[in-house]
């Protein structure tokens, strides 16, 4: 069978400027539309027809539920394999993206809405975490798993605080009041900031940790080189030499979990996570069967 390939990507660069121009910042804000358009171009790589249908979209979504599909006519360029089968939540984004792209582009209206276009249902909320044991055995190891001496200080701190690594390489020596043993964590994502106490054992590993290093830089913590981390280098780190469930399992879902686990209530836990709604902090509650107050809503 002859294959002709008339270009190199299926989307021509002048078609994806006119669509950007029509929509962004009028449908659509810059974020989204960068998510849409590498849906946009996955589409138009598997699809051979010129005038795609509601039939098309449901194929398509069925492609990419597929959890026996081996291979997709498409390179991942989102710095992970393509899974085995892509969630709920990706399909319908995708739906929303190649709605609004065919009624530009091929000036066709598919009616449905994503939601009943895609297969399946919404997952539920399954975070991952780990045991008190884990990142009691994680803390630990610390010293010995990698050869940045903070480690151990840092871990201990952002599981204790409930940080996000973003919010951990912003922590800053001044930030820590180890006579009242709080820390001052400047959030990220809306939050608001916050002074957080901390246990006596995370007290004493900073201590440790500021009695060894050099902090000139003003940063609580820095890597082997005595550099600041950043969110990204962090991240990784942490993935790679302390806990392969990644610094978002170990400092967010875990202890937040765990402090509604061991029966603390849900407004100390609302306040110690600095969630930005209540009703994310009511996600992690019913996940572990603990009662949602009505102010939190749903
Ligand atoms: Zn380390």
């Amino acid at each position: 069978m002859a294959v002709t390939y008339i270009d190199m990507s299926a989307v021509s660069e002048e078609d994806m400027q006119t669509f950007r121009r029509r929509v962004v910042g009028r449908s659509i804000g810059e974020d989204t539309f960068e998510a849409y358009q590498l849906w946009i171009r996955r589409f138009e790589d598997w699809y051979d027809g010129d005038d795609p249908t509601l039939r098309d979209l449901e194929d398509f979504d069925t492609l990419l539920e597929d959890p026996s599909q081996p291979v997709y006519p498409w390179a991942n360029n989102v710095g992970r394999p393509a899974p085995s089968s892509y969630s709920y939540s990706s399909r319908n984004q995708a739906m929303s993206a190649l709605k609004m792209w065919i009624r530009r582009q091929y000036d066709r209206e598919i009616p449905e809405q994503p939601g009943d276009i895609v297969i399946g249902e919404e997952e539920e909320f399954d975070p991952t975490y780990l045991s008190r044991e884990r990142v009691r055995e994680i803390i630990e190891q610390a010293p010995s798993a990698c050869n940045c001496d903070g480690c151990q200080a840092a871990l201990s701190l952002s599981y204790d605080a409930v940080m996000r690594a973003s919010e951990l390489v912003r922590c800053r020596v001044s930030d820590v009041d180890l006579e009242n043993g709080d820390v001052y964590v400047r959030a990220s994502k809306g939050s608001r900031d916050s002074t957080v106490t901390i246990s006596d054992h995370t007290v004493s590993l900073i201590e440790e940790w500021l009695a060894i290093s050099d902090h000139s830089t003003g940063k609580l913590f820095t890597n082997t080189y005595g550099s600041p981390w950043t969110k990204g280098s962090w991240a990784t780190h942490v993935i790679e030499y302390h806990c392969e469930e990644g610094s978002h399992a170990f400092g967010r879902h875990t202890p937040i979990l765990h402090m509604l686990q061991s029966g603390m209530s849900f407004g100390d836990v609302y306040r110690r996570a600095r969630h930005k709604s209540p009703a994310t902090t009511a996600r992690y509650a019913r996940y572990v069967d603990v009662d949602v107050p009505s102010w939190a809503g749903d």
